[in-house]
């Protein structure tokens, strides 16, 4: 259910391996390792996550050789907690916006993860979240999120004040092992304020802010550029592009890129990378469906494709190949399930060649 490098899943492409990376955050050294591996292992792509990591598809199970490259490049500093290394964390942080810099925290906490061996027996599913005070990756209902000072549990506010994030994330995640019994996630627990150990005032938080897509001036000077390869499906050249324009990488949870310190936006467009905000493309998500997934009843992102044209830009839709709807997001949306010759669109069957039509009048109409 939650695959790694160590341990691949079976998909009908070929073994899937996911990498985790804490906070999104990937030097473009790394990224050249990841899209070399991608080109000489696999599909040829790196397929963004719903939760801020990397994926590579097409590859042998379980190859030995994807593990060395990787372990080689320091993209697997501890193969006991590989697959518990789940950190979300504002994208934007420290570049503009937000109210604290979270992003030297992710390395921060990673580390804190790997030390504790106990952390090892965190299920796969379990997420940590980093919010610099914007209430972006808040929204996302981590397992434990640090909002500027304040403590959520399963994205919800617990008024438990908090200075230091690193300790008290790793302390409800330690709390969390000890009395998960059976359960996967935060809430899934009968009472998840066992895990709490301060006082409670609640507070608020804000709705989300808007994906960050398109040119933001950075604080202190320059630009940065927030940008998303279609269907969260980023080639192996546009990898390296992204690689030979800037340092770094930021990978979100929204299946988007943020750039720091970058102004070469002519080059990203020409490549094929959305940067206008008002694209269509942005507003349409699609799990991997045929061929790459066998319990896939559509070619789902072939079909969300053609929806595309004309669609309100108030509407966001996920299209998935079977119930289980992988990938799906975390905010508002309407939901597009294949079926036999059709779609179920929030839960009403439409014929394929109605669906584009059902999602411009309104979802199931
Ligand atoms: S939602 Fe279903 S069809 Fe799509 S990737 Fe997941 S298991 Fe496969």
């Amino acid at each position: 259910m939650c695959p790694g490098v160590f341990a691949t899943h079976d998909a009908a492409d070929g073994a899937l391996a996911r990498v985790r990376l804490p906070g999104g955050g990937v030097s473009s050294a790394r990224l050249k390792v990841l899209a070399d591996c991608a080109d000489d292992l696999g599909d040829g792509a790196l397929h963004l996550t719903s939760r801020g990591n990397l994926q590579l598809r097409g590859l042998e199970r379980d190859s030995a050789e994807l593990v060395k490259r990787l372990s080689d490049a320091g993209l697997l500093p501890s193969p006991a907690h590989e697959r518990v290394r789940n950190i979300l964390a504002s994208p934007l942080s420290g570049l503009t916006g937000g109210f604290t810099d979270v992003s030297g925290l992710a390395a921060e906490l990673d580390a804190a993860i790997c030390a504790r061996p106990e952390l090892a027996e965190l299920p796969g599913r379990f997420l940590f979240a980093l919010d610099d005070g914007r209430g972006d990756v808040a929204a996302e209902g981590a397992d434990v999120t640090w909002f500027d000072g304040v403590l959520l549990l399963a994205g919800a506010d617990t008024g438990v004040r908090i200075t230091d994030a690193v300790d008290a994330l790793v302390r409800v995640a330690s709390a969390f092992v000890a009395v998960r019994g059976t359960a996967w996630r935060v809430r899934e627990l009968p009472d998840p304020s066992v895990l709490l150990d301060g006082p409670r005032e609640p507070v608020a938080l804000p709705p989300p802010p808007a994906v960050p897509i398109g040119v933001f001036d950075t604080d202190g000077g320059g630009t940065t550029i927030g940008l998303a390869p279609p269907f969260g499906r980023l080639s192996t050249a546009q990898a390296r592009l992204l690689a030979d324009v800037g340092p770094r990488v930021i990978v979100t949870p929204w299946r988007s890129i943020v750039l720091p310190d970058t102004a070469n936006l002519d080059a990203l467009v020409e490549a094929g990378l959305v940067v206008d905000p008002g694209s269509s493309s942005l507003q349409v998500s699609a799990c991997i469906g045929r061929p790459g997934c066998a319990k896939s009843r559509a070619d789902v992102r072939a079909d969300a494709q053609r929806t595309l044209r004309g669609l309100p830009s108030s509407r966001r839709a996920h299209f998935s190949g079977c119930e289980r709807r992988c990938g799906k997001p975390a905010g508002e949306h309407v939901d597009v399930v294949a079926e036999s010759g059709g779609y179920r669109v929030d839960d009403v069957w439409v014929p394929l060649e109605n669906v584009r039509d059902s999602l411009i009048q309104g979802s199931g109409s």
